[in-house]
């Protein structure tokens, strides 16, 4: 545990950042969420909004911000593919200028700044499993393209601040993360497919199946950005994900089972530009975090179906 800090979570009230935002209380720091609630919910963070160290800012990160702080950690992003293409530009404004703005906040106070960046800056990867060594596949014109190039310029932004003015920065990429508190209707494949299942509606698999993901619990994401935004003189940008590689069809067939649905798959025309394979190479986070997940996907998935149920009935 380290000392009490002042923290900035941008993008709080969404679904990982609502379950940071339990942990840095939990550890005695002070929390505030800047969050412009686009993707994300009060509801998400409701049962923090009487803690005495906790305050939500309804404000949006392509405005200028300053407040004194210690930590910044930038989650602030739609990040599902139906909802960071619901908008585009918008998608690229809140990745770079939201990005310049949270920089610009950690130059002036001196804080320590954590970026939130994706497997997807590897595109549809012509390598595997993606080590960070990699550069990645990305078609600048795709629809995808606004969040794999917006994310990738955030990385760059960390890194030039980083040379050019000192700026303390930590970047991961996080591979595919589920857990409670997912948006039920943000059309990820985990929220989408439990949820198919819980109402005994078909299971959409786009495509014949074989395309892959590595899943990983929210618990355990957490637990990597905590190391990472408490390690000395580690700037990354290092995987945090789960190596456990499962097809989409894999993944429909244990939900039905799970969940005791009836529920039957039916296979839907592909997506466009969706990439085939992904899976994390966490050496790196092994080596300088001693960090790896401890959540079987089936573990966590018992977790999510549970939250949704719950959901489902109240
Ligand atoms: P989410 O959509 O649940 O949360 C994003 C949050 O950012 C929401 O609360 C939303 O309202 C807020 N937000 C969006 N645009 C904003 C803006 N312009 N100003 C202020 N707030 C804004 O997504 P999540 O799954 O919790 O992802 C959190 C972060 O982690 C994102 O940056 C995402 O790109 C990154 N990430 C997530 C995953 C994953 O699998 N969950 C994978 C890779 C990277
Ligand atoms: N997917 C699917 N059915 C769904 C939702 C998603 O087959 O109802 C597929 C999607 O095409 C992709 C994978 O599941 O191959 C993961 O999709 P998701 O949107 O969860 O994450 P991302 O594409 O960002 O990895």
């Amino acid at each position: 545990m380290s000392a009490s800090k002042r923290v900035l979570v941008t993008g709080g009230a969404g679904f990982v950042g609502s379950h940071l935002c339990d942990r840095l209380l939990a550890e005695g720091h002070t929390v505030t969420v800047l969050d412009n609630l686009f993707t994300g919910s009060v509801s998400n963070v409701e049962h923090l909004k009487a803690h005495p160290r906790f305050s939500l800012l309804i404000r949006d990160v392509q405005e200028p911000f300053f407040m004194p702080v210690d930590w910044i950690f930038n989650l602030a992003c739609p990040a599902s593919p139906k909802h960071y293409q619901h908008d585009p530009v918008a998608t690229v404004r809140t990745n770079v200028m939201g990005m310049i703005h949270m920089l610009e906040l950690a130059k002036a106070t001196g804080a320590r700044i954590f970026q939130a960046s994706t497997s997807e800056v590897y595109g549809d990867p012509l390598e595997h499993p993606q080590k960070e060594t990699y550069w990645g596949n990305v078609d600048p014109t795709s629809r995808r393209a606004c969040y794999d190039e917006g994310k990738r310029c955030a990385e760059t932004l960390c890194f030039d601040y980083h040379r050019e003015y000192g700026v303390d920065v930590r970047v991961i990429r996080i591979f595919n993360t589920y857990g409670p508190r997912m948006a039920p209707d943000d059309g990820r494949v985990v929220s989408n497919f439990i949820l198919q299942a819980l109402k005994g509606e078909d299971l959409t698999v786009y495509g014949d199946g074989s395309y892959t993901r590595s899943f990983q619990y929210v618990d355990d994401l957490v637990e990597g950005m905590m190391r990472m935004m408490q390690k000395e003189g580690f700037t990354g940008p290092v995987n945090i994900g789960n190596p456990g590689e499962f097809t989409i069809g894999e993944l429909a067939k244990i939900v039905i089972e799970m969940t005791g649905s009836s529920s039957k798959i039916v296979h839907l025309p592909p997506v466009a530009h969706d990439p085939k394979q992904r899976q994390a190479d966490i050496t790196l986070a092994k080596q300088e975090l001693a960090w790896e997940p401890t959540v079987p996907l089936r573990q966590g998935l018992e977790k999510t179906i549970a939250y949704f149920k719950h959901t489902l009935a109240v």
